[in-house]
């Protein structure tokens, strides 16, 4: 052990490249695209350091190009899930003593690697498995990936830090150790950084972890696998399965060395994950941690004061960049009735402008929705609001799968605050308008915070003070993260730590300190510098 209390570099943002016409950025990596879109590449699971095939071969299709194969992942079955756990369990011990400063030395290559080599890769595989945009891509699997690892590695030593006081005749010292037992990882389809994150967030505090990713993410999974090992991830630290999800929780649920879960995905999916470890809570030798982000009913409101312009922007690109797949999406909006004439003429002539197509067209602004079963469900709530009376479809509200899964942009005003779509998480390109009188703002704040069960984010755009300040306390419980006069969406690491409260999520803020101290368990040592030697205190004598 070296004789020295190390610091690490301090955490910057990775800057955001502009990938605008002609610059090198650009060239390389579309170029990287069409070259993984022609190939058809064979994807193992990871298990213990080995690379694992099942030879029951699923396929990875781009959502914007359905009939085109790039990849064949192998599908896990229960044996693969057992060895996973296994092979976490016996990495534990090396694993969680290892030195803090060598986990972080694996962390701070991987976040370099990300940024530097892998970037092209990784944002090449973002938009052809999750058909994300250039700019989408970047600002997720380059940039916020890298932010997590950096910024976790000095949270990380920052609770370390954190030490008791001693007083005369003691010493007293915390360590922060590994929770005892493994961790699940369940993460979403739509963010490569949230995957990347939800098992290296746990295993940088020393957890090990079984990883299972959306099906419609493997892709991008594999290509942060790869980054993991070239970093010097050892064996067993995070294992990758992919597997049935019941399946998976059914043989981890009842492990009695399940010590947590790190969820990202729907409300749904979560509360069912929560019943289970209830349902298991005499198996397990510990008290597990339970962390879940979930869905969202993210809005905006505009006060009369607000700048029309900076109301329908917001709108344009807080509800329908990448397809309104964004847990923190506008997909409700209220409007003054003084505003509104403005706010819609510039909001359908901005939807009315937009580029759909491949990503690999970097000119289009939105591609296709993830798979068929999303394309359906959104579908079907578009011919729900154009059968009922008190909607209107003001633009959009068209959809086409015969090459992809492509939906428009659609915007829907209702003059019935409850309306279906204005209360339930679509996660699609769709936003709900409705339109208030201007003197009945107060009552709006109201109407706002009792109308979904999800509490994620929300936007109030003002230029009188006053109204803000009054948005920001009566909506206190409505967000876990609040924007003034910004759109909702595109939280970043170290700068807004994110998560919902109410049906949001545990609001346990994924990249800050808060998240971290879920996946330590501190032991206190107090030691006696003298020790007593005689039981008699002085009162009794
Ligand atoms: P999802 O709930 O369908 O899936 C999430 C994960 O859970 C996937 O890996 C899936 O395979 C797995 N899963 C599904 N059923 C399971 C089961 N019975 N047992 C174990 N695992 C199971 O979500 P999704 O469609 O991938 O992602 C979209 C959802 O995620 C939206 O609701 C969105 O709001 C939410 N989300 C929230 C945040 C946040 O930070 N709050 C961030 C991103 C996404």
């Amino acid at each position: 052990m070296p004789n020295a209390l190390f610091s690490v570099p301090k955490a910057v943002n990775e800057t955001v490249l502009s990938y605008s016409p002609g610059s090198p950025e650009r060239s390389r990596l579309l170029k990287t695209y069409e070259k993984m879109l022609g190939e058809e590449v064979d994807i193992p699971m990871f298990i213990g350091g080995r690379e694992v095939r099942s030879g029951s071969l699923r396929e990875c299709r781009p959502p914007h190009d359905h009939q085109r194969v790039i990849g064949r992942y192998h599908w896990g079955g229960k044996e693969h899930v057992e060895q996973a756990i296994d092979a976490a369990l016996a990495a534990h011990a090396s694993w969680s003593s290892m030195p803090w400063f060598e986990r972080a030395g694996i962390f701070l290559r991987a976040a370099d690697l990300v940024s530097g080599p892998y970037r092209d890769k990784i944002n090449a595989a973002t938009m052809l498995a999750q058909s994300k945009t250039v700019h989408q891509a970047e600002i997720d699997a380059a940039c916020e990936f890298a932010d997590f690892l950096r910024f976790n590695v000095q949270f990380m030593t920052e609770i370390y830090a954190q030490q008791p006081e001693s007083s005369p005749g003691m010493w007293n010292r915390m360590e922060y150790r590994a929770l005892e037992g493994f961790i699940l990882a369940v993460t979403p389809f739509n963010f490569t950084a949230i995957a990347g994150n939800l098992p290296s967030a746990p295993a940088l505090m020393g957890n090990v972890a079984l990883w299972k990713p959306a099906d419609t993410q493997v892709y991008s999974a594999w290509v942060i696998m790869e980054i993991f090992r070239k970093a010097g991830l050892p064996d067993g630290v995070i294992n990758l399965v992919y597997a049935d999800g019941a399946l998976v929780g059914d043989l981890v649920f009842k492990h009695p060395d399940f010590a947590g879960l790190h969820f990202t995905g729907s409300t749904s999916v979560f509360k069912h994950l929560w019943k289970e470890v209830g349902a298991n809570i005499d198996r397990y030798k510990a008290y597990p941690r339970i962390v879940g982000e979930t869905g969202g009913k993210d809005f905006i409101l505009a006060h009369p004061s607000a700048d029309a312009a900076e109301v329908a922007t917001s709108m344009s690109r807080g509800a329908f960049e990448f397809q309104g797949q964004k847990c923190s999406a506008a997909s409700r909006a209220y409007v003054p009735a003084s505003l509104w004439p403005q706010v819609k003429q510039h909001l359908v002539d901005d939807v009315k402008s937009f580029k759909m197509g491949s990503p690999g067209d970097p000119s289009n602004f939105m591609t296709a929705v993830i798979d068929e079963r999303s394309f359906d469900k959104i579908a079907s709530f578009i011919e729900y609001a154009k059968s009922q009376k008190d909607a209107e479809v003001l633009v959009g509200g068209g959809y086409d799968k015969s090459k992809g899964y492509f939906i428009e942009a659609t915007v829907v005003a209702t003059t019935n605050p409850n309306f279906r779509t204005m209360c339930e998480e679509i996660f699609g390109p769709f936003l709900t308008i409705f339109v208030y009188e201007d003197a009945r703002w107060s009552e709006t704040l109201d109407l706002i915070n009792r109308t979904s069960e999800y509490a994620l984010t929300g936007a109030v755009f003002s230029r009188d003070r006053y109204a803000v300040d009054e948005a920001t306390r009566r909506l206190a419980f409505a967000a876990g993260n609040f924007y003034v006069n910004d759109k909702p969406t595109g939280a970043v690491v170290g700068q807004q730590p994110f998560g919902g409260a109410r049906g949001s999520g545990t609001n346990d803020k994924a990249g800050s300190i808060l998240n971290l101290l879920r996946w330590v368990s501190p032991r206190t040592i107090k030691e006696t510098l003298v020790p007593p030697a005689d039981y008699r205190y002085p009162f009794l004598g």
